[in-house]
């Protein structure tokens, strides 16, 4: 016997209705490539959407052929999350960090149709628009005379002369939930990178869950800042769960500098920003030269890598800012895990307080993860067992783009690469990336854990550990630090910093100073290239 319910299909275009209908005159900020301060709300966001999706049909596009962006966190970039998705078109956020052979090779793969770009971008896509066949209509996010001249990008028009052309009636069509919304690749550390193919029902179901008061907490009072850009896993689909709840939206653009950043909360009240560790490094950076204080925000969602513990305490003891620490990954829309306290850990004191905070935190309702050692066997949940973590649910990957009849899942759970515990209470806490973890001896030894102690020194303003070849242990951890401008600090002093903090096995054999550590697309340590900078670099002792 079915449910006597109407049946009305999860559609990103619901979305949208929901946010002009219910909070049509909630804010929505920008800080625009051309340097200003843009205000719209969602009546407009939605009006302009509709003609996203008529310039659309003007161009022919059949439903699911792909539109790519290659933008900003912006309005524009908002306006296209719903005009393309809402009329069955498949919006694909494009990495402009990305080396521009390997965005040709994108475009190429989701065989996009028509690509949308900041014109910060204009040399990239003048670089790249010859070597992509299936792009029909280039659109430069500005205004008509803004449109770059002699770029000789061919069919190049600008954003606003496109859309401007058309009527904003337009009537969302209704399809399967189930059909393709948007597509994101994972940012290829290894090899090419792999094609994640969102749908309706998975983005709007994330986004419910990304609302949940044990989950990002957002309500119609909050003013929301997603530092995490709009190319990266749908700014951790912000976008959409601001307008499930009706929060303002405040997007920073291409100025995520630390004075920028401050400036926006600030300026615009914020209570809550989103992004990965090394963007809030370079604010607390600017608020401590400054001796600043923040007057609106209440707390900081902080994932992508792990959040180190002096970057937590300071937010929370300097600056009166909760940290929510949170997990997930691009093949996971990506919200997994957030860690926000239950009554018994309230209770603590406040070191066992921190102690889980720095946890990665709980399942999200529709996540269900477990551990298991090396034969597939499940492992305790105990804090202290680790193994590597699997996931499912329904806003989770089942197979790559374009890679039918490979699937990456085990028995129906998606393995995310990662390594962790879990305790009693449902905490997760990743010991690594298992390519990254340090095997020393028969012992593991987390990267994260000798990363966070050398981050605690006030002198470092980054830090990396990585494995090194050793005769007798197999690997010994070193740290690779790059310090803060004009501090100075020895290797001995460093090593000498993490007696107490760490077990003796665990403490790195040797500090490597560097000017920067190299940083990925999204803004994480790469590993890889630090290896590769670290060639021919051989243990002290050895
Ligand atoms: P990519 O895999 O392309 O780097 P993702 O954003 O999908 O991009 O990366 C997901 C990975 O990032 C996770 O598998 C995990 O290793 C790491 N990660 C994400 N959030 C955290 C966190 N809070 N703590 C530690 N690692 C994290």
């Amino acid at each position: 016997m079915l449910g006597q319910m109407q049946n009305h299909p999860l559609l990103i275009s619901s979305l949208i209705e929901h946010a002009e209908r219910h909070h049509g005159d909630g804010e929505i900020v920008s800080r625009r490539v051309e340097g200003d301060i843009h205000r719209t709300n969602w009546v407009t966001v939605a009006k302009r959407a509709r003609q996203i999706a008529n310039a659309l049909d003007a161009e022919k596009l059949a439903p699911n052929e792909r539109v790519a962006t290659l933008a900003w966190n912006g309005y524009r970039h908002l306006e296209l999350y719903f005009g393309v998705s809402g009329s069955q078109r498949v919006l694909h956020t494009l990495n402009p960090r990305l080396h521009p052979q390997q965005l040709a090779w994108i475009i190429n793969h989701a065989e996009d149709s028509v690509v949308c770009f900041d014109t910060t971008f204009t040399p990239l896509i003048a670089a790249v628009h010859s070597k992509c066949p299936t792009v029909k209509r280039w659109v430069a996010l500005c205004d008509a005379d803004k449109l770059p001249a002699d770029s000789g990008i061919p069919n190049l028009v600008s954003y606003e002369a496109w859309l401007g052309a058309q009527s904003s009636t337009y009537s969302w069509p209704v399809f399967d939930e189930n059909t393709a919304s948007s597509l994101c690749y994972t940012s290829g550390t290894t090899g090419n990178p792999k094609g994640v193919l969102y749908s309706h029902r998975s983005s709007l179901l994330h986004a419910y869950a990304v609302v949940f008061p044990d989950s990002l907490n957002l309500s119609a009072r909050d003013a929301i800042l997603p530092v995490v850009p709009m190319f990266h896993v749908n700014a951790w689909g912000l976008p959409y769960a601001a307008a499930v709840a009706g929060c303002k939206l405040v997007f920073p653009g291409p100025a995520m500098d630390g004075k920028s950043i401050y400036e926006l909360i600030e300026g615009e009240q914020v209570s809550m920003a989103a992004g990965v560790p090394t963007v809030w490094q370079m604010l607390l950076g600017h608020m401590q030269a400054g001796g600043l204080k923040f007057s609106s925000l209440k707390g900081t969602v902080i994932g992508g890598s792990a959040c180190p513990p002096a970057m937590l305490t300071t937010f929370q003891d300097t600056y009166g800012v909760e940290v929510l620490h949170a997990w997930g990954m691009t093949e996971m829309s990506p919200l997994g895990t957030v860690c926000t306290l239950k009554n018994k850990q309230l209770a603590l004191d406040e070191a066992g307080r921190l102690k889980v905070r720095l946890k990665q935190g709980r399942a999200v309702c529709g996540v269900d993860m477990k551990i298991v050692d090396g034969a597939g066997k499940e492992l305790p949940w105990d804090g202290r067992t680790y193994g590597d973590l699997l996931v499912r649910g329904p806003w989770i990957i089942d197979q790559y783009f374009k890679a039918e009849g490979a699937s990456p899942l085990v028995d129906g759970w998606f393995p995310t690469g990662d390594v962790a515990t879990i305790d009693a209470d449902g905490f997760m806490q990743i010991t690594d990336r298992s390519k990254d973890v340090i095997k020393s001896g028969g012992e593991w030894i987390s990267s994260i854990d000798v990363e966070n102690v050398a981050m605690a020194h006030p002198a470092v303003a980054m830090a990396a550990c990585v494995g090194m070849p050793h005769p007798k242990w197999d690997e010994r951890p070193i740290v690779v630090v790059a310090l803060k401008p004009g501090a100075e600090l020895s290797r001995e002093e460093l090593l000498a910093f993490y007696e107490g903090k760490i077990a003796k096995w665990q403490t790195p054999d040797d500090v490597v100073f560097v000017p920067a550590i190299p940083l990925g697309a999204t803004g994480k340590m790469m590993k890889v290239s630090l290896r590769e900078q670290l060639k021919g670099y051989t243990l002290p002792g050895v």
